[in-house]
């Protein structure tokens, strides 16, 4: 752990075993920290706040821009940690550390520009601001399937606006975090970051229940965060939760079959099909469902499975066997009630270890299965025909989530329609999975509560305060008496 700028066990008397997903040998352990331990971290961060917080812009703007250049001078050690821990293929963990980089930079420089607004007075006289400060320490506990992309995007925003920072990364995956901080944040103040390994119940809870800590940013399962809220509630806490998706892809009968077919097996395979915006449902139009289904499945099929640190790897594991299970449970019940499929669904046999699944195209399928409701996060790609576009859109709306959706078109008036009328926090047409670090992040429905990047995400771990004042001073006649 990290705790006050130390590298510690803090109280841990247990470690957790780290496990590559790819080879399922443990390869390192990491201290199974305390509740205790989340104590001393918020203490710390709590402390470290009280300097932080005036810290001149232009310098955490520079202490920023020197954790970004840190990590860029460790970035191939710690994609390839990253890969050992997580399982996704290296060029993958490769996009991932650039965003991690790109993000500190980026909120190093937005948070720069100002600090709220001056508005009209009411009356003369009066001078009337609006000031945005940061919350204190923000508690940010992470999933593992982007474990330093999500940390990021919590952690850049959190510390750019002048809040300190205690991180509960995912207990599968903390190898990653620890390393990060270790390389590229020695030069902040002791306290500013901190870290604390563990399971969700020993450290994270006791960071959601903390009187001194006034943000939780969590990304995770829609279940934790609801958890998650109703632990904060009594305290008002503010919550930042990104949670689950199952987010639908629509193909329109005029779009071009390679880039529908290579688009769609990019969003719904990459990172094995774990990733909270990974396509889980497909509408393709009846008119070209038949050609379009084949040549899918024949794609799919030439996708190379395998350790993640082999350069020739598509896709790499699932992380641990209970996700594969969930999704194999998933595929044979979509069977048992009528489901056929295509291609892939098994493990592979020519690969002895790891949890691999070969990635699945399926077809006949309706919304009565949970494949077709419920978060797969795996690689299954389910195909659906639509007859219209009314249709369509129903069905892309037709779920609890609304984290992203995509079309597959160039038709304007399609185009239009998408983007106004399916509910979901981001809209792409023809370009999946895309982000862009001005661009605000998260879900509608129940997919969450508030958005990472752009100006959004950096609003998330500021407070706002109005100042009204009265400059001349003097008794006012609406006083009392009346
Ligand atoms: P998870 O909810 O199981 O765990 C997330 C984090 O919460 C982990 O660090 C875990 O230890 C911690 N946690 C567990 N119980 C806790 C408790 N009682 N109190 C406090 N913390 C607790 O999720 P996961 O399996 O790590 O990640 C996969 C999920 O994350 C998927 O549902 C996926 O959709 C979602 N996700 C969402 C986004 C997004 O931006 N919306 C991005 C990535 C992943």
């Amino acid at each position: 752990m990290y705790i006050n700028g130390q590298f510690t066990s803090g109280q841990a008397t247990e470690k957790i075993s780290i496990i590559n997903p790819a080879t399922e040998e443990i390869f390192d352990d990491a201290a199974r920290g305390t509740p205790e331990d989340a104590a001393a971290a918020v203490e710390a961060a709590g402390a470290a706040f009280l300097d932080w917080k005036w810290v001149p812009a232009n310098e955490r703007a520079a202490a920023l821009h020197e954790v970004a250049a840190k990590i860029r001078a460790h970035h191939d050690e710690i994609v390839r940690l990253l890969t050992q821990e997580e399982g996704k293929p290296i060029p993958e963990n490769d996009e991932e550390l650039w965003w991690v980089e790109e993000t500190f930079d980026y909120y190093a420089e937005l948070a720069r520009h100002e600090r709220g607004r001056v508005i009209p007075p009411g009356e003369p006289g009066q001078f009337n601001f609006v000031i945005k400060e940061p919350y204190g320490v923000v508690g940010c506990i992470i999933p593992w399937n982007y474990p330093l992309l999500l940390l990021a995007w919590k952690m850049a925003p959190a510390l750019a606006a002048g809040n300190t920072v205690v991180i509960k990364p995912s207990e599968l995956t903390p190898l990653s975090t620890l390393k990060l901080v270790e390389v590229a944040c020695d030069h902040l103040p002791p306290g500013v970051v901190n870290v604390v390994t563990g399971y969700g119940p020993e450290v994270g809870k006791p960071l959601v229940t903390h009187p001194d800590v006034p943000v939780i940013a969590f990304t995770g399962s829609l279940a934790v965060g609801q958890h998650i809220a109703r632990l904060a509630a009594p305290m008002m806490k503010k919550l930042h939760l990104e949670l689950g998706g199952k987010d639908p892809m629509v193909i329109a009968p005029d779009v071009a079959m390679d880039q529908a077919v290579s688009g769609l097996a990019y969003s719904a395979l990459l990172n094995a099909g774990q990733v909270c915006t990974s396509t889980e449902r497909v509408y393709v139009h009846e008119s070209i469902m038949p050609q379009f289904s084949e040549e899918l499945a024949d794609f799919v099929g030439k996708l190379r499975l395998g350790d993640g640190l082999d350069e020739s790897t598509d896709i790499g594991p699932m992380i641990r066997d209970k996700f594969r299970v969930k999704v194999e449970d998933q595929l044979s019940e979509a069977v048992s009630q009528g489901a056929n499929v295509l291609i892939g669904g098994q493990r592979p046999t020519q690969i002895a270890r790891g949890f691999f699944l070969a990635p699945a195209v399926v077809t006949h399928i309706d919304h009565s299965m949970r494949l077709m409701t419920e978060e797969t996060f795996g690689p299954v790609i389910p195909l659906m025909p639509y007859k219209d576009f009314d249709e369509a859109i129903r069905l892309a709306n037709d779920c609890q989530y609304g984290l992203g959706a995509c079309l597959m078109s160039y038709d304007a008036r399609l185009v239009k329609r998408f983007f106004e009328e399916v509910k979901a926090g981001t809209i792409w047409i023809n370009d999946p999975l895309t982000d862009n670090f001005a661009g605000p992040f998260g879900g509608m429905k129940m997919s969450g509560l508030g958005r990472e990047l752009g100006q959004e995400g950096l609003d998330e771990f500021y407070e706002t305060k109005h100042v009204h004042w009265d400059v001349e001073g003097g008794v006012k006649e609406y006083w009392y008496p009346y």
